[in-house]
């Protein structure tokens, strides 16, 4: 076979030619921390399969400074456009073996990506530099030169040569350790074959808790110092994980020891390295005594979803990154399956709700997008890290699980993982695996809402058949604006699980046509039917309107959360899409009052915010704030003062009740209560409930002066726990005064601020209710400096909130100001935000009016 002597121009620009495979890394790296810079060798076993002159791998901000194939210097070009290195022999390279070692320098970034810097400030006021890792999707190529692509799958040995009063961590334990002139040569153990973006390494003054022995495999915290404390929750949730993960997939964990490491500064939530995940320190580092439920349930949620890609993720990988939503939406349903094994009493699969909630609400778009979609460079993929990804994937798979039932679908994860241990798949692999287990076709079901956007609503009629009255189903797409001229295919349908209970009796139907092929008889022809029984359907419901009127007190008591929820999101969505009106929907969340679960009030507080942004300032805003005390109120007084021993979900709704009543209420009692509750948790933080701490923070800034906006700027400074630092953080975006909140805009670009939090603080100051039309205009006329400080992908996120500025002065001037400054890296996002600020603005314009005259007619 003839030698190819490859032209880099010809090649592909996103994925390396096939032909040379590597098998092992030896990466040694020495930084230094103190001018933020590092030296490394790589040596990578190479397997060619044909012969070959040259090399085509990938390097991005990489200074080469040598490079020998088989021990012979060879030349090298570095493509920096398409980040690739392309390396020369100076003769042919034979099939077989062979070794390529590269020696490089580098700089540690700030753009938290590939090898970047992270810092802290001791109590004494001294900065200390931590270096650490991120390289998911395409960074592992700016630590080290290396074939980039998830189906590169190889053997990481890593070795660090750190100032010797440095801690360091990599993925495998450490096996060896040389200490010469204050420095240490540190090795840790060869990793399992797996994909670049799951290297990892950290070094700096950290401190590590000791570990926990999990049935063999040790399992440990890393943190900046003086932070052991705040270790507890993380170590115990996580080696439940580890445990329970075992268990679920039927596989032992694949690798040797777990650390969890908490950094200062990271860009994402956290990072599933093999061995060696990395967090922000608000989702690992919590004091349980001082912390809400949800901040509680975060630092769950997070560390059980990144072990849970130990396996699926981690041991089994997608071949390319079209595959990543599968990748997060499987790591999402795992994290809610694993946080309702450890905190039954939490209900997380009916929380999972409201997030799916925000899944519906962009795919009610039409810039909504197909779950799976064609990937052919990696900044292709970046558009997926959304709420289509992983609320949506997650609760398909979550339905599908429902639908097979829990063990036949557990069975079949565990088959797919045995069969693609190590290796590199497809989605349609996971279908086809549950089919097998379980006989469904499970292939066609999926692919319908893979690759299908939108979901549909499904209409429930009673209908005459053969003299008995029984059950019709019909289904159509959902979408917020549902005028003629977006009318869809007639061919747009889902295959559809559909669960129904009538007459105490559950029965399941795949609808997977536009209707049902024959009406479905019904136990209970004059009873009650619910549709979506449980609740975990990826659709919303239509009841006729016989079938809504059975819906009465006695049967809404009788519903689980999760149904109830259903019927007030639905409420909500259908005013959002004109189906009914404003004025129609107020009397309906009034219906509610009696209620006593948190999800559902979820639901109704969410829908009477959005409620709130329909009308101006005036007697009409009065009366409905009155209407608001008056439905929430008296379920806050009948849960009276937190006791000992109630459950966590009781003293959420208490928290959400008293920001509900003290600032969409605007209830002065409530609010001066809040007041004495600040007071008091400022004082001492153990004595005043978390939740009403959380709340009372909320109300006493939406309500607060200057006075009180320095002190949350003083708590946020010196505050004792990410969380409490966070609470009072974000808070400052709730001042109802345009003066203070330009000041938190103008806080949130100082150096005060992390990068990973500033661009959130922002976000919800353009949320503000009264001022946030200011802050957006802070954020359009610093729109250079943001894109410059903050991480790329929160720029998107930034923004998110310019939906709710609901005029048509504003839809005009926003689309005007991005028609000129894109965010490339998320113009879908972009687009789905725009869309939903038209579809605010459409639902003010169509609603405001009369919901006002209703509002102060009744009250007039
Ligand atoms: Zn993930």
């Amino acid at each position: 076979m003839s030698a190819t002597m490859l032209d880099p121009d010809t090649l592909d620009p996103y994925r390396l030619p096939a032909g040379v495979e590597p098998t092992r890394y030896d990466v040694r790296l020495r930084p230094d921390l103190d001018d933020g810079s590092f030296v490394g060798t790589v040596r990578i076993d190479l397997d060619v399969a044909s012969a070959t002159r040259s090399l085509v791998l990938n390097a991005a901000e990489l200074e080469i400074v040598s490079c020998s194939i088989d021990g012979t210097d060879a030349t090298w070009e570095l493509l920096a456009e398409s980040e690739r290195l392309v390396v020369t022999a100076a003769a042919e390279i034979a099939p077989g073996s062979s070794r390529l070692t590269i020696e490089f320098v580098g700089v540690l970034n700030d753009k938290l990506r590939g090898f970047y810097r992270s810092t802290y400030t001791d109590d004494d006021g001294t900065e200390h530099v931590i270096a650490t890792t991120q390289m998911q999707a395409t960074d592992c190529r700016r630590a080290f030169p290396c074939w980039d692509e998830p189906a590169f799958k190889a053997v990481f040995a890593i070795t660090l040569d750190v100032a010797d009063d440095l801690t360091a961590i990599s993925n495998g334990p450490e096996v060896g350790r040389t200490n010469a002139d204050g420095r240490s040569i540190i090795r840790f153990a060869d990793t399992m074959k797996m994909s670049s973006y799951l290297v990892a390494f950290v070094v700096g003054r950290l401190e590590t808790t000791e570990p926990v022995d999990v049935d063999g495999t040790p399992l440990r915290i890393a943190h900046v110092p003086g932070k052991g404390h705040l270790t507890e929750l993380g170590l115990d949730v996580g080696a439940f994980c580890l445990r329970w993960f075992q268990e679920y997939y039927d596989i032992a964990y694949p690798s040797d020891k777990v650390d969890l490491v908490a950094l200062p500064d990271f860009a994402a939530g956290a990072m599933e390295n093999l061995g060696c995940i990395t967090f922000r320190e608000s989702l690992l580092l919590i004091d349980p005594a001082t912390s809400t439920q949800f901040e509680r349930q975060m630092v769950v949620d997070v560390v059980a979803h990144e072990l849970a890609h130990m396996w699926f993720g981690d041991l089994v990988t997608m071949r390319w990154w079209n595959g990543i939503w599968l990748n997060e939406a499987f790591a999402t349903f795992m994290e809610v399956a694993a946080c309702e094994a450890y905190r039954p009493d939490w209900e997380r699969w009916t929380s999972f709700g409201v997030e799916r909630t925000l899944a519906f609400d962009t795919d009610s778009l039409d810039n909504t997008r197909s779950v799976e979609f064609d990937v052919r460079s990696p900044a292709d993929a970046d558009g997926m890290f959304d709420v289509l990804t992983y609320q949506k994937g997650g609760s398909l798979l979550r339905m599908l699980e429902q639908y097979l039932g829990a063990e036949e679908f557990r069975a079949g994860v565990s088959h797919y993982l045995r069969t693609h241990s190590y290796g590199n798949t497809e989605t349609n692999d996971l279908w086809d695996a549950i089919e097998e287990t379980s006989g469904e076709p499970v292939r066609r079901i999926m692919d319908s809402w893979i690759w299908q956007p939108g979901y549909p609503i499904v209409r429930a009629s009673i209908v005459d058949h053969d003299g008995t009255a029984s059950l019709e189903l019909t289904q159509r797409r959902f979408r917020f604006d549902s005028r003629a001229a977006h009318a869809g295919p007639a061919d747009e349908v889902w295959a559809v699980p559909v669960h129904v209970r009538n007459g105490g009796i559950v029965t399941t139907v795949l609808l997977d046509g536009a209707e049902t092929v024959a009406p479905l008889p019904l136990v209970d022809p004059t009873g009650a039917v619910i549709v979506n029984a449980g609740g975990s359907g990826y659709f919303r419901v239509d009841y006729d309107d016989t079938l809504r009127s059975r819906l009465s007190a006695e049967v809404l008591a009788e519903m689980s959360t999760l149904e109830r929820y259903n019927l007030v999101d639905d409420a909500w969505a259908a005013t959002v899409a004109g189906d009914l009106s404003a004025t129609e929907l107020l009397p309906l969340l009034e219906a509610f009052g009696g209620e006593r679960d948190h999800a559902v009030w979820q639901a109704v507080v969410i829908a009477l915010r959005g409620l709130s942004r329909l009308l101006d300032d005036g007697p009409a805003f009065e009366a409905f704030r009155a209407r608001v005390r008056a439905l929430a109120a008296p379920a806050l007084a009948d849960l009276g003062e937190p006791i000992d021993g109630e459950s966590d979900l009781t003293a959420k709704l208490r928290g959400l009740l008293v920001g509900a009543v003290g600032v969409l209420g605007g209830d002065v009692g409530t609010q001066a209560r809040c007041r004495e509750l600040f007071d008091a948790a400022s004082r001492d933080p153990r004595s005043v409930d978390p939740e009403l701490t959380a709340a009372a923070t909320s109300v006493v800034a939406a309500t607060g002066d200057q006075d009180t906006y320095a002190r949350l700027r003083d708590g946020f400074l010196g505050g004792a726990t990410p969380q409490d630092k966070l609470r009072q953080l974000y808070a400052l975006a709730e001042f109802d005064d345009e003066a203070l909140l330009l000041e938190t805009c103008q806080f949130a670009m100082t150096g005060a601020v992390k990068t990973q939090n500033a661009p959130f603080l922002l976000r919800l100051a353009i949320a503000n209710r009264r001022h946030g039309a200011a802050a957006w205009a802070f954020v359009r006329d610093h729109w250079a400096e943001a894109n410059d400080r903050f991480p790329s992908n929160t720029i998107g996120r930034m923004v998110d909130t310019v939906r709710l500025l609901n005029t048509p002065e504003l839809v005009d001037e926003v689309a005007g100001f991005f028609a000129v400054h894109p965010i490339e890296q998320a113009a879908k996002t972009l687009d789905q935000v725009l869309e939903r600020q038209r579809v605010n603005t459409a639902l003010r314009t169509r609603d405001g009016e009369e919901f006002a005259a209703a509002l102060t007619a009744m009250y007039g």
